[in-house]
């Protein structure tokens, strides 16, 4: 993969399509809410969290642990439902993350403005290599769900909005779906923003600007302990001490006890 041009040519596909489901999600607060609407929203929340967190950041991008191939399909499925991209375009711009982050090549690090890095990479058409997969995700290259998503990657989102339009009444669709989807894309952003800002702490001294951040932590379900995280990518664990607070870890340990997960990597105690 090439290093990544400085322009910014934004993307009116992807501008038009933020504007939309963020004006959705805040459409909740002018409707009445419907019943239910904070437990529904955190269980949509939480359910998209660790779909991302668990299934395509670490399971898929960095091989923390192994599972069965419908869990995977499952989880990144629910990670989905953000309309983020397929698989191979999440892991591959995250691969190259690690390869170079906050250097040349890295498409959202701080270095060009904190907003870039939250969102503006994302409107900008000229960040992302589509074909970066080629280079970045050989070990899922052949999977044909992945490569439906590269040409579908709202299919999900559509299908949920069809499901909780048709089942619980249109109303109900911006507080049950937009509401906690939008959250949820913000938290996920402040991972790249954030933690490789100036907030929070450097635990580890790694080649990156990567820095722990509780509150987003607590966003992002255990993302926030992002110099953890880049000094030891591989890890299923992110949060390493009891306070560190890391649900992702809690949830793979839950999938571990019932067999559905193994082999899972952690540092070594001398590390
Ligand atoms: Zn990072
Ligand atoms: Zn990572």
């Amino acid at each position: 993969m090439t290093s990544v041009p400085l322009r910014f040519q934004a993307s009116p596909v992807i501008v038009g399509y933020m504007l939309v489901v963020h004006a959705l999600a805040a459409l909740a607060f002018l409707l009445p809410w419907p019943p239910y609407a904070l437990p529904v929203g955190l269980a949509v929340y939480v359910s998209i969290g660790l779909g991302t967190t668990v299934g395509l950041h670490r399971l898929l991008c960095h091989r923390a642990f192994v599972c069965p191939r419908w869990v995977e399909y499952a989880l990144v499925t629910v990670a989905m439902l953000t309309a983020q991209g397929s698989p191979l375009l999440w892991a591959a711009t995250h691969r190259l993350h690690h390869a170079k982050a906050d250097a040349d090549g890295d498409v959202h690090s701080p270095q060009r403005g904190f907003w870039y890095a939250h969102m503006g990479w994302i409107l900008n058409e000229a960040s992302t290599d589509d074909d970066g997969w080629r280079t970045w995700c050989r070990d899922m290259a052949q999977d044909r769900y992945y490569h439906w998503l590269l040409r579908y990657r709202i299919g999900p989102q559509v299908l949920a909005v069809l499901y909780v339009g048709l089942t619980f009444g249109w109303h109900t669709v911006p507080a049950y779906f937009f509401l906690p989807v939008v959250c949820w894309m913000q938290s996920t952003y402040a991972v790249n923003s954030v933690c490789h800002a100036k907030f929070g702490t450097r635990v580890h001294d790694t080649r990156d600007k990567s820095r722990n951040v509780w509150w987003v932590s607590v966003l992002a379900l255990g993302e926030g302990w992002h110099n953890n995280h880049h000094a030891f990518p591989a890890s299923a664990r992110h949060g390493w001490v009891w306070w560190q607070w890391d649900p992702g870890w809690l949830f793979i340990r839950a999938l571990q006890a019932l067999g559905l997960a193994w082999d899972v990597r952690l540092p070594s105690r001398a590390r």
